[in-house]
């Protein structure tokens, strides 16, 4: 088998694209509103969610779309920023934005650059890999993305929607048939962190998901709120960077040490789980919701390798405050010092603390509003998040706000609805072609009286009518 070169497998790409007719012509009717041209589709997030939505969309050929991005051209999505682990957690054979297409898989990618043996000898991937590869998907795939663009808030404008973006600090508003939220995967919430945490002096304390100055913990003590895999991620770059103790406060009686999300990564759970009744959606995303994420070995061993390191179990936090310079966390184990304290404490369901939902949040259906479940299986959590239609579109609560249908929830907050669905490399290749399958629908179905006309009208004749015996 040969493998190609990068510059070789790109023109085999090029090729692929052609063989698949990708994409050639759009073939929904452009709209323009005041003036201005109106978009088919804006994706808020040029992550890897972002992505993989516009190239199923550029598959159906409905190009008239964009994607913004409030990062600079190659910092998109977490990768560069906050994850700090060294490799993806997902097993190194994932397929996500690659639309099937062998030669744009990231395997492929990375033989390319570094040999086959290269890519067999890899535990798992690079994050830093994963990023430059979901770049060069999107350049192969030439998605409109503009960066250094903020999506700001969005209301309804007549059957369209009026989206403000904020580009280097000048607002202007976008009209938009459709709007996808992949803005990351708390975009249907907010960081959260306990609040006697929140309320210590900021330069004491972090969320997992901020900008650290790792290099400034060098010779401090710190404490690390939380027991997942990001709490350990950042566990682990404070020793690195130097720091003299870190203890880990796990409210459990013991770490986690299996990944069940790892054991519903199949085609059942990722592709199916939305169209199970919803008292089945309810009692699994429940308990789906009780369990951590997927925290493999290798996180697991960066950490516990430090003789410097701890971990305090039946630790849950009941308080904080500062003296003399120092946090104080109280637990049921007793007071815990540290210098600087690092909440790795997730994030929390709420699409109304979202500045930029202001305007959508109040219409949302939830699951609260939409299903009563038996008295055992109450969830308070659970009840909070949106109660999606089939293709991941918010559905308006009462009458009156049907334009929030145009809106599409590609985030964890879609995970009550469809399990593990935006917001996962494993679950991608399901969840992007459902979006886009919903989007390419309602584009059609919205446009019919055009698309009748254009198929009443039409007369371009494929012959003359002449004989051929006859033509010369
Ligand atoms: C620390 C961490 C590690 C993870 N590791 C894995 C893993 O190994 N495997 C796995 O399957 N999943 C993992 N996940 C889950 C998931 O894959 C990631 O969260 C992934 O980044 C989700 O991709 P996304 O495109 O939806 O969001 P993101 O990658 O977060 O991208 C969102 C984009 O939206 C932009 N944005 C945000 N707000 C705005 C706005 N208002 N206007 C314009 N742009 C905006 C951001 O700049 C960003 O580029 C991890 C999650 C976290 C938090």
């Amino acid at each position: 088998m040969s493998i190609h070169t990068l510059p070789s497998l790109e023109a085999a790409v090029r090729r692929d694209l052609v063989l698949i007719g990708y994409p050639t012509g759009d073939w929904v009717p452009s709209r323009t509103h005041k003036g201005q041209p109106v978009l088919d589709v804006l994706i808020a997030g040029g992550g890897q969610g972002g992505i993989a939505i516009a190239a199923n969309l550029m598959r159906e050929r409905v190009a008239n779309i964009l994607i913004v991005d409030e990062s600079s051209a190659g910092k998109e999505g977490i990768w560069r920023r906050f994850a700090r682990m060294k490799t993806l957690r997902t097993a190194k054979n994932v397929s996500g934005p690659d639309l099937g297409i062998p030669n744009l898989t990231f395997q492929a990618w990375y033989e390319a650059q570094f040999g086959a043996g290269a890519f067999e000898a890899l535990g798992k991937i690079d994050k830093g890999d994963w990023q430059d590869y979901l770049g060069w998907v999107s350049r192969m795939l030439g998605l409109p993305i503009r960066n250094n663009t903020r999506f700001a808030g969005v209301a309804p404008e007549g059957d369209l929607l009026a989206a403000t973006l904020v580009e280097d600090g000048v607002e202007r508003t976008v009209y938009t048939r459709k709007l996808v939220l992949a803005m990351g995967i708390e975009t249907s919430g907010k960081w959260w962190m306990p609040k006697e945490v929140e309320a210590l002096p900021i330069q004491m304390r972090a969320h997992t998901a901020d900008d650290i100055d790792f290099a400034a913990l060098a010779g401090r003590k710190i404490a690390v709120i939380g027991a997942g895999a990001s709490a350990f991620d950042n566990a682990a770059a404070a020793l690195e960077a130097g720091a003299a103790h870190v203890t880990l406060l796990c409210r459990r009686p013991e770490v986690q040490s299996v990944q069940p999300y790892k054991i519903i990564a199949h085609p059942g759970f990722l592709g199916h789980f939305g169209a199970l009744p919803d008292a089945e959606r309810w009692r699994i995303a429940s308990h789906l919701l009780t369990i951590r994420e997927a925290f493999p070995k290798e996180t697991w061993d960066r950490a516990t390798r430090h003789v410097n390191f701890e971990i305090l179990t039946g630790a849950g936090v009941t308080g904080a405050r500062e003296e003399n310079g120092q946090a104080i966390i109280t637990t049921p184990r007793g007071d815990v010092h540290a210098d600087f304290v690092i909440a790795g404490t997730g994030f929390d369901i709420d699409l109304m603390c979202r500045p930029e939902l202001a305007q959508v949040a109040e219409h949302v259906t939830t699951w609260g509003d939409a299903f009563q479940p038996p008295a055992e299986q109450q969830n308070s959590r659970m009840s909070k998040f949106p109660y999606l239609d089939p293709h991941m579109a918010f559905l308006p609560k009462g009458d009156g706000a049907e334009w929030i249908r145009n809106i599409y929830c590609f985030n964890f907050g879609s995970t009550a609805s469809f399990g593990p669905a935006g917001s996962s490399i494993s679950a991608m290749k399901f969840a992007a072609p459902r979006v886009a399958s919903g989007i390419v629908r309602d584009l059609f179905a919205a446009d019919i009286d055009a698309h009748a006309d254009i198929l009443m009208n039409y007369d371009t004749p494929e012959f003359d009518g002449v004989f051929a015996r006859d033509r010369k």
